[in-house]
């Protein structure tokens, strides 16, 4: 992965393009991150489709994309628009356009964009084989020019913008022969069509590349930019994750994506896909955007670059915390946090006993208390007392007064990993000394916690501490700049691999789903990060254990459930796609590491389904395609029996398990 799509990875500098206007809506440039969604009507049903941009628009929806599949919804949006006038609403239409260049020469009459798949726009996909050479290649590219000079033609003559929007799971036979199914294959194929646009001399050209891995879908965007910067490209990015699916997992699996490329200033406006009703995409997508829009943010567009340090992925010892290894290729582990605080001491006994033994597969691994009085460490040894299980104690003591620390040293042996600030440990250096070598006797692991604030002083007293085993670090951070310092301090301690636990600290679930999920997820597909512990004093510990599972599993790294990837729904939907995807949920959410995808339509769902294992397509009023992988294996199944049909395929291909 090139890291040249960002000027300074340590520092937050929002990739400057050019703005192109829709309608009255700037995209780039110095305008706020903008926020879209599209509507899930049929383009026919004029008054259905004008409701649904209205109430986007009510919510703050500022650019709204509607699917045409026809002429006849081309046609339509013409009554659609002079509704929409009649009402006063200004909101700019997007036209959504797969397969039909016909159909977006006459759309472009009547909306403000267009966006265009360059994977079907003029290509039909057969998945044929075959090498090209580079003859053959150019012969291609002049065939797919004089299909789309038209339209470019258009929208220069009509002042209308153009999205090239790349999915991954709809790339041409012609990119995947040549680049395969990989972020580089996106990248070309948008680049494909704005080279044949720029022979136009049209630039009014915003550029996406979706995918439902947000590991992907990060790699391409990042290395369009870094092919941007090198070809001197500044065309605004539209970022979205594809297929996310709903709830939590859908907001989770947007977070990652879209909410780590902005941080590192990539994306000018943002659409969440979630497979809820439009206007529910809405909130999500201003929280994320809400930081880089703030004035703090604001004005870093135009800060200068210094001290630049490539970093790079990382690979790091291991080290033991009780009965759990970290670092090497160790599963990320989760740090539980037990406030003290928020329940009684039996409460918090029967948790632990409860669950440290509990055989399934979200298991709680390391719990983590934070101690700062004699009256909590009581508590505290207390617990520790009472049970024999496996459940190792992470505690941290970088809160408590150093003297209290000093005192109760020699019964620190009973926990399976202290954690101490760096203030403490460049102060007492010598009684640290002491303790670690204690330590080493009974093989307990260290956590320094380095504040922000301190993370050049870090590398000194690090550099003194050559000789320790089992240390972990983590980062006390300012929530602003949280990747960056995370970055650098991976950078310092790259030498010698230490394993980094990354702490992530939020106030309310809703808003800490989305932040944990943006600021985590990002490291940890950047490979910083061994273990994760996220803090909230107000969740139950089970809730937390539950998100942290699920935000690692969207980074791929651990699976402990069904992966779902569904479509968020459009006007070429044919069945409703909400209920389905919760009825084949609850009956298939128990098959770890199965991947099922349900799709609106046999249009785009089998391209965009990815590496789904199985597949529920949309046929046509009532029917259902099955797939196996990308193969279909079932078609026109009754809906009503579609259900049972997909489970009969899932055990017949040996990945069911009964509950
Ligand atoms: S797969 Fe879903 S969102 Fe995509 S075009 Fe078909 S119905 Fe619409």
């Amino acid at each position: 992965m090139s890291s040249r799509y960002t000027l300074n990875p340590f520092q937050y500098t929002r990739f400057s393009t050019r703005e192109v206007k829709v309608g009255d809506i700037g995209i780039g440039g110095k305008n706020p991150i903008r926020v879209q969604s599209m509507t899930t009507s049929d383009t026919c049903d004029t008054d259905a489709t004008v409701k649904q941009i209205l109430d986007l628009s009510e919510v703050g929806c500022e650019i709204v994309r509607v699917t045409v599949p026809s002429m006849a919804d081309a046609e339509n949006l013409k009554f659609i628009r002079s509704k929409l006038a009649s009402l006063n609403c200004k909101v700019p239409i997007v036209a959504d356009i797969h397969f039909t260049p016909t159909v977006a020469l006459k759309v472009v009459e009547y909306v403000e964009k267009v966006r265009i798949n360059p994977g079907n726009f003029a290509d039909k996909k057969k998945f044929a084989t075959r090498d090209y050479t580079d003859k053959e290649y150019n012969i291609e590219i002049e065939r797919i020019a004089e299909i789309f000079l038209p339209l470019v033609k258009r929208c220069k003559e009509l002042g209308v913008a153009m999205r090239i929007g790349t999915n991954h799971g709809s790339l041409s036979d012609r990119i995947m022969n040549r680049y395969g199914d990989t972020p580089l294959g996106m990248v070309e194929s948008a680049l494909e069509f704005i080279k044949i646009a720029e022979s136009e001399n049209y630039h009014e050209i915003v550029v996406s590349m979706k995918a439902s891995n947000p590991q992907v879908m990060i790699n391409a965007y990042r290395l369009l930019v870094s092919r941007f910067i090198e070809g001197n490209l500044n065309y605004p990015i539209h970022l979205g994750v594809t297929e996310a699916g709903d709830g939590r997992d859908g907001r989770i699996k947007s977070a990652m994506g879209i909410g780590s490329l902005l941080e590192d200033g990539i994306g000018d406006t943002i659409r969440v896909s979630l497979t809820e009703d439009s206007i529910y995409e809405i909130p999500v997508a201003k929280k994320l955007v809400e930081k880089y829009n703030s004035n703090f943010f604001a004005e870093k567009i135009l800060t200068e670059f210094k001290d630049q340090v490539t970093y790079s992925n990382r690979s790091t010892e291991s080290i033991w915390i009780g009965d759990y290894k970290i670092g090497e290729n160790y599963p990320v582990r989760i740090e539980s946090y037990i406030s003290l605080k928020n329940k009684s001491i039996e409460e918090i006994l029967d948790l632990i006993t409860k669950n440290a033994v509990f055989s399934s597969i979200k298991k709680y691994e390391i719990f983590y208390f934070s101690i700062k009085t004699s009256e909590e460490f009581e508590s505290l040894l207390y617990l520790k007392n009472r049970i024999e299980n496996r459940a190792a104690f992470s505690v941290d003591f970088s809160n408590m007064d150093s003297q209290l620390f000093l005192s109760i040293q020699d019964k620190l042996s009973l926990f399976e990993k202290i954690c101490i600030s760096l203030e403490f440990l460049s102060k007492f250096q010598e009684e640290f000394f002491k303790l670690h070598d204690n330590r080493n006797q009974i093989n307990k692991s260290i956590e320094i916690k380095v504040p922000s604030k301190s993370l050049s002083n870090f590398l000194d007293i690090f550099l003194t501490l050559n000789n320790f085993e089992n240390l972990t670090v983590s980062l006390t951070q300012n929530k602003l700049e949280s990747i960056f310092n995370i970055r650098k301090l991976a950078s310092f301690v790259k030498d010698s691999k230490v394993p980094i636990l990354l702490e992530v600290e939020i106030e309310n679930l809703e808003e800490g789903v989305l932040e944990s999920s943006k600021i985590l997820g990002s490291l940890l597909l950047d490979n910083i990060g061994n273990s994760i512990r996220i803090l909230d004093l107000n969740s139950e510990p089970d809730t937390i254990l539950e998100i942290s599972f699920d935000i690692l599993q969207s980074a791929r790294l651990r699976t402990t459930k069904t992966e779902f990837i569904s479509c968020p729904s459009c006007g070429r939907t044919l069945f409703n796609l909400q209920d389905t995807t919760a009825r084949i949920k609850s009956k298939t959410k128990h098959l770890k590491g199965v991947k099922i995808a349900i799709m609106g339509c046999i249009v785009n769902g089998p391209g965009e389904m990815a590496d789904a294992d199985f597949g529920y397509v949309g046929a046509g009023p009532g029917k259902v395609h099955l797939y196996l992988g990308k193969e279909i294996v079932s078609k026109n199944i009754p809906s009503e029996i579609a259900d049972e049909k997909l489970i009969e395929l899932i055990k017949e291909n040996g990945k069911w398990v009964d509950v």
